[in-house]
């Protein structure tokens, strides 16, 4: 589901309820075509087009709704916008609502504040959305689920990053991945007794659980480029709060960076990946700490696997058992088109 957003004048917003069409605004009628913008785009569509004006309605469109008629073409700065050819009639707004300005002069968002006791419509419109296509689809398929319990051949741990979810990236159905996610993908080290680190096993719960109840047969570590947890060990910034959370998760990284040496003359970006494949690697000798992954790992009824997904390229590479070095898993990712960006 991709969401969009038009701003338009309330006046002619009220006539389009009358007409049961809108014909946009007069640049829109200049220009051929109506001018959407995602919600990235939105704020600063407002700034460039609609500084100051206090009579705006935000206009929330489900883009396949539209059909053919919506094409996404390159506009400010080369980004795709969505641009309707045609009217929009109002059936087709999902929501309409007016566009104050804010204390600092400008436009303030739906989304820019969260309602207190408001489940963000976000969540209610891509539930429903899941409920008219994806679980029609799906749906004998849960009630199996429901009646003979999960039987997941492969667990991933991956990183709490929004950019890389394992089951978006694998095209998994549901019971498929049994997933554990946490900042940067980081297996901890088997540590039953140690001290102070009963908060931290989280992971460690979930693997007791894949390998000992679910009898996984895989155990795939993702590790991704851009990872904000590895950005964090590396630079020397002050913690996020007082609490130190990812520094102190992060330090389990320290045995990946001292193997990989000081970053020296390394461009730091280059170091970061060195560190992010590092990392990934650490977490698979992490893994065999375990007696039950090691014992099922030697007897060949569990394979462990490292994998890092490119985000901006959705290159993904696989660690090549033998060698050690990651390499793609396909030549080049197939059909690349622009990318459109995510509606919301
Ligand atoms: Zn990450």
């Amino acid at each position: 589901m991709t969401t969009i957003y038009h701003m338009a004048a309330a006046a002619d917003w009220q006539a389009a309820l009358q007409s049961g069409s809108y014909a946009g605004t007069p640049d829109d009628q200049r220009d051929g075509f109506l001018h959407f913008s995602t919600k990235l785009q939105v704020a600063e569509s407002a700034r460039k087009h609609r500084a100051g004006r206090t009579d705006l309605v935000l206009l929330t469109v489900r883009a396949e709704a539209l059909g053919e008629a919506l094409k996404w073409e390159p506009a400010r700065g080369g980004q795709l916008f969505p641009h309707l050819y045609g009217p929009l009639r109002a059936a087709d707004v999902a929501r309409a609502e007016s566009l104050p300005l804010g204390p600092d002069g400008l436009h303030e968002f739906p989304w820019d504040k969260p309602t207190p006791g408001v489940f963000p419509t976000r969540l209610t419109d891509g539930y429903r959305s899941f409920l008219d296509g994806r679980f029609t689809g799906e749906q004998a398929r849960y009630e199996m689920l429901a009646r003979a319990g999960q039987r997941p051949e492969i667990m991933v741990i991956g990183c709490v990053d929004s950019r890389v979810s394992p089951e978006v990236i694998f095209d998994a159905a549901p019971g498929e991945l049994m997933v554990v996610r946490n900042v940067a993908n980081i297996v901890p080290k088997y540590e039953p007794e140690a001290e102070g680190s009963r908060s931290q096993h989280g992971t460690s719960a979930a693997l007791e659980f894949g390998v000992q109840a679910l009898r996984v047969k895989h155990i795939v570590v993702l590790g991704h480029a851009l990872c904000g947890g590895i950005r964090a060990f590396a630079d020397d910034n002050e913690p996020l709060s007082p609490g130190d959370f990812i520094g102190k998760w992060m330090a389990q990284i320290a045995p990946a960076a001292e193997k990989l040496g000081p970053q020296g003359k390394k461009n730091f970006d280059a170091y970061l990946r060195q560190l992010e494949f590092a990392s990934v690697e650490l977490s698979l000798q992490n893994l065999m700490t375990f007696p039950c992954v090691r014992i099922l790992a030697e007897k060949g009824q569990l394979a462990l696997h490292g994998a890092y997904f490119g985000v901006a390229t959705g290159m993904l590479l696989v660690r090549d058992a033998v060698t050690g070095k990651f390499e793609p898993v396909t030549g080049a990712v197939p059909g690349r088109m622009p990318l459109r960006p995510a509606g919301s």
